[in-house]
């Protein structure tokens, strides 16, 4: 009897050279806590692709659905596995072509790959092919451009047999790019933007500024509710809440109305970078495009990002905003993002925002602050919440302790603590 597997395609792996061995494993390792939920009981590789068995046959589909989701993941194909028996492989195509839900014409692809199997493709894809015609009189063999091909792959002991396959999100598998922090506010864009870094393999640490106490802290639960929609992926291990309403208070007193916003993000990339000293992070993230508004204009970018020393990675800078909102209803951020929450960007907004900040108003503004003590500040009052499903993320605490200059100042191990 054919039992039902998952066939797990990727290329871009395959590009890698010597690298190809631990990326395939990290992809291995990705996979198994992906599809834990729907009770896979193997994840191995079978020539040039990833094999996931399962113990329930009826969650095979939506396993599929769910690996395909995994950054690294280039196709995934329900497949059947067979005995090498032409009866029980030719069958198994009858199935698999049966369940295709319309098409009009079709071919036999056969393969082998390091296999003891003695006939040649040639002969399976006649002898499949046969079988297939005279199970389908109404349905023609094209060898051009058909709708469906059946492939059968002949391996070491087992024939598999599919005859559809879905995209996967293409990438690479997360933990293979390092570790990166992400601002991460409860709009459309950022979740857009880390997904976009965390499917080029990068681990993803999102940090989030709410308004508190000034404002409720809707948008931290909302921001939960987000990366738990990011899950399925497998970027986010740790969500970092900083509650920052009293210093943008401070800001808004201080400065000129027009500069409020600028200097609010001024804080929170310097803040962002503490955190990515903490763990360890090589780069931000943010969800800005290119004049989508005020504050993403390029004087206003640089001057938010001179603050910084790490690079800033914007995925989203040229895409247009009806992009991005396709993204996200497609990784499943959208709803969420569109909900109603008061954050910290809603607080102490001027009238009229600065569009074009001058740097040197900028510095004089700012002067006006204590910034460095403010950083400080907001470091010692992080907070935190851990996510399962990323097996690459790390926790910073080992680190630290063997390097605890990394720390930024005002930051101390006993003071961070997780949000109840
Ligand atoms: P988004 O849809 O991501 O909120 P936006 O279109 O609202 O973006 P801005 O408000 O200018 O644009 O924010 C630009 C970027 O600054 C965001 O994409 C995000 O990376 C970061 N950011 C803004 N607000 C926050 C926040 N409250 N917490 C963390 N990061 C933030
Ligand atoms: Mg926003």
């Amino acid at each position: 009897m054919p039992t039902r597997v998952c066939l797990i395609h990727y290329h871009e792996i395959g590009l890698k050279g010597k690298n190809r061995i631990t990326f395939e494993r990290r992809l291995r390792d990705n996979l198994e806590v992906a599809l834990a939920p729907f009770g896979v009981t193997h994840v191995g590789r079978i020539s040039g692709h990833l094999l996931a068995t399962f113990a329930d046959e009826s969650r095979v589909a939506d396993a599929a659905g769910a690996a395909a989701r995994v950054p690294g993941v280039a196709r995934v194909s329900q497949a059947l596995r067979c005995n090498q028996d032409e009866a029980e492989y030719c069958a198994a195509a009858i199935t698999a072509l049966g369940e295709v839900p319309s098409f009009e014409t079709f071919k036999v692809h056969a393969r082998r790959s390091s296999t003891n199997y003695p006939l040649h493709t040639l002969d399976m894809n006649r002898l499949v092919g046969s079988a297939l015609c005279e199970a389908f009189p109404d349905k023609k063999v094209l060898m051009h451009g058909p709708d469906v091909t059946v492939v059968v792959l002949a391996t070491q002991g087992d024939v598999y047999v599919y005859a559809s396959s879905q995209r996967g999100v293409g990438g690479l598998p997360v933990g293979s790019a390092g570790k990166v922090v992400s601002l991460f506010s409860s709009g459309i864009d950022s979740p857009v933007a880390t997904w976009m870094i965390g499917r080029r393999g990068a681990v993803c640490v999102p940090v989030h500024f709410s308004g508190r106490p000034q404002t409720s802290d809707a948008s931290e639960w909302l921001v939960q509710d987000i990366v738990r929609a990011l899950g399925p992926a497998g970027i986010i291990g740790r969500l970092y809440v900083c509650p920052i309403g009293d210093f943008q208070r401070q800001i808004a007193l201080a400065v000129p109305n027009k500069l409020r916003v600028v200097m609010y993000r001024r804080l929170m990339f310097r803040v962002a970078e503490g955190v990515a000293r903490i763990e360890g992070a090589k780069a931000l993230v943010t969800g800005e495009s290119l004049g989508q508004v005020a504050s993403q204009t390029l004087e206003n970018i640089n001057a938010v990002n001179e603050v910084v020393s790490l690079p800033v990675f914007r995925p989203l800078i040229g895409s247009d905003k009806q992009e991005i909102i396709e993204r996200a209803q497609q990784i499943g951020t959208f709803d969420l993002s569109t909900s109603e929450a008061p954050d910290c960007c809603t607080l102490f907004m001027p009238r009229k925002p600065e569009t074009h900040a001058r740097i040197a108003e900028v510095h004089e503004a700012e002067a006006q602050l204590d910034m460095d003590a403010m950083v400080a500040e907001a470091l010692s009052v992080l907070e935190y919440v851990d996510f399962e499903g990323c097996p690459s993320y790390h926790r910073p605490h080992a680190l630290r302790r063997v390097q605890s200059s990394l720390a930024p100042a005002g930051w101390h191990e006993d003071l961070m603590r997780p949000r109840g």
